[in-house]
């Protein structure tokens, strides 16, 4: 894939980049060497400092950078505002919380003197530099979300974005250094998702984190589990919406869309089976139907703009693939929205609401990254959670119910990293982010986000010499 900024709403390249020669990558990977032994010496309160003044640019710059991202893979502007919004608020949630989650832990005394230790704790220390390999649906936020507890912790990162946000990735390089980072502490690598190997099995990196598809995950974990190096991977979801009949069905729909249309349908949490119990499904499905026809698709840039292009040709045709395979198959459209035609050559896909849909069907069980929903019909409570789980994916799930066992029923059950209850998948700086089965594994976020790149050290001093 060319390192590029084309356009999504004109179909345009507005800017082309050459992929790094061996010799700008070996300049910083021994940069990024260099820089780990000395910035892995600095303590919390300094790393907070500049994690602050990070914050503060970017806040500064939230109208560039949303006008950039949105230009880069179609996002409607506000979304990327708020993005970019997010971002600052995590950097400063890690610049302040990072001495609590990375504490030493000291074991009660009686335990650790059984072990033959005066004194024995835990240290949590930095692995080093960090390879993040890195999709484009949320340029600035799936970065920050790696970079923030990383730099936080210690570390010093790497990044190879995808090729089609090249600016926003050399923006977050000069973020990090305009804070006053050291140059090595945060890089971006312009390079093939070919190079990528090569970077990996370098020794001078400790580990991989990787957001993206399901073959670029199994691609990057391999070489790292043949290097023995960590890695967690953020994949992709199929995450299922389940309305049962004690909940505020309305209520429901009306969310149901945005947990499918958000950033254009593109979000691995994204909602994208919407399992409704046989008692409500009329009504539900009345509702959802009409708002989802309703929405508005136009140019990103325009303020009232609700659903922008899909972000390259491929996607979009990839999309329209998977549902022309389930028409074909006899799935019905209960409601689409429209395309205005003014808007010509850009990569568009009009939100679309499939029923009907069988195990024989692509759909049932690939991930649609668009605004195309499908709806099942649940018999009972059984049959929810056993719909919910039939996806080979682990990412989230929404589960709109109000009665306190239904709601356990789904926390002992559900196949996935989190469950929502009437409210839709989002996530927060202080809860775990991730996902089972071929939604990948570790998580980001919170104190385990953090300690994910750590060297959790045991220290043990013996009681007697
Ligand atoms: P993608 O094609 O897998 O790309 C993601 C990143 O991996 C890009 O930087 C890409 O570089 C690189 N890459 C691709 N193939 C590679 C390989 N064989 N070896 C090394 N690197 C490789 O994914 P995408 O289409 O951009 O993003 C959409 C997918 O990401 C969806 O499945 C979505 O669900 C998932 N996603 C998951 C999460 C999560 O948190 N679980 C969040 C967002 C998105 P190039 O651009 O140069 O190809």
């Amino acid at each position: 894939m060319a390192i590029a900024t084309v356009n999504p709403a004109s179909g345009q390249t507005l800017r082309t980049f050459e992929p790094y020669p061996a010799a700008a990558i070996e300049q910083r990977l021994a940069r990024a060497e260099e820089t780990f032994a000395e910035y892995r010496l600095t303590d919390f309160a300094h790393r907070a400092r500049l994690m602050h003044r990070a914050a503060e640019l970017l806040d500064a710059d939230q109208e560039t950078i949303a006008e950039l991202m949105t230009t880069e893979m179609g996002k409607p502007l506000a979304a990327a505002r708020a993005e970019a919004a997010k971002c600052a608020k995590a950097m400063r949630w890690y610049a302040d919380r990072a001495p609590g989650l990375l504490a030493d832990e000291h074991p009660a005394p009686e335990d650790v003197t059984d072990a033959g230790a005066a004194r024995a704790w835990v240290r949590y220390r930095p692995l080093g530099v960090v390879l993040a390999v890195m999709p484009w649906n949320f340029p600035l936020w799936q970065v920050i979300r790696f970079a923030a507890p990383a730099l936080m912790a210690g570390n010093v990162g790497l990044l190879k974005h995808a090729s089609n946000v090249p600016q926003t990735a050399l923006y977050l390089e000069d973020l990090f250094r305009g804070a006053g980072f050291p140059e090595g502490c945060f890089q971006t690598l312009l390079i093939d998702s070919r190079a990528v190997e090569g970077v990996l099995r370098d020794p001078r990196v400790a580990a991989a984190t990787l957001t993206g598809s399901e073959g670029a995950g199994r691609s990057v974990a391999s070489v790292a589990g043949d290097e023995v190096k960590k890695t967690v991977l953020e994949l992709g979801g199929s995450d299922p919406f389940v309305v049962l009949p004690s909940a505020d069905v309305a209520a429901a729909a009306a969310k149901a869309v945005t947990a499918r249309v958000q950033n254009n349908g593109q979000s691995c949490i994204a909602a994208k089976r919407f399992i409704v119990h046989t008692a409500v499904y009329e009504e539900f499905t009345a509702a959802f139907s009409a708002r989802m026809a309703a929405l508005r698709v136009g140019d990103p840039m325009a303020e009232a703009t609700e659903v922008g292009p899909l972000a390259t040709r491929q996607g979009r045709d990839e999309l329209a693939e998977l549902v022309e395979d389930a028409l074909a198959q006899g799935a019905r459209v209960e409601a689409q929205a429209k395309v205005p035609a003014e808007l010509g050559e850009g990569w568009y896909y009009p939100p679309t609401v499939l029923s009907g849909i069988t195990e024989q069907m692509r759909i049932h069980h690939e991930e649609a990254f668009g605004p195309v929903a499908t709806l099942y019909r649940a018999e009972d409570l059984a049959d929810a959670v056993r719909l919910a789980n039939d996806t080979p994916f682990g990412l989230s799930s929404n589960v709109w119910t109000t009665d306190p066992a239904e709601q356990e029923r789904f926390v002992r059950d559900i196949q996935a990293g989190g469950v929502f209850f009437n409210g839709m998948t989002a996530s927060h700086p202080a809860l775990p982010f991730g996902g089972v089965r071929r939604s990948g594994y570790g998580r980001e976020l919170s104190g385990h986000g953090i300690r994910e790149f750590c060297n959790t050290t045991t220290v043990w001093i013996a009681a007697e010499v």
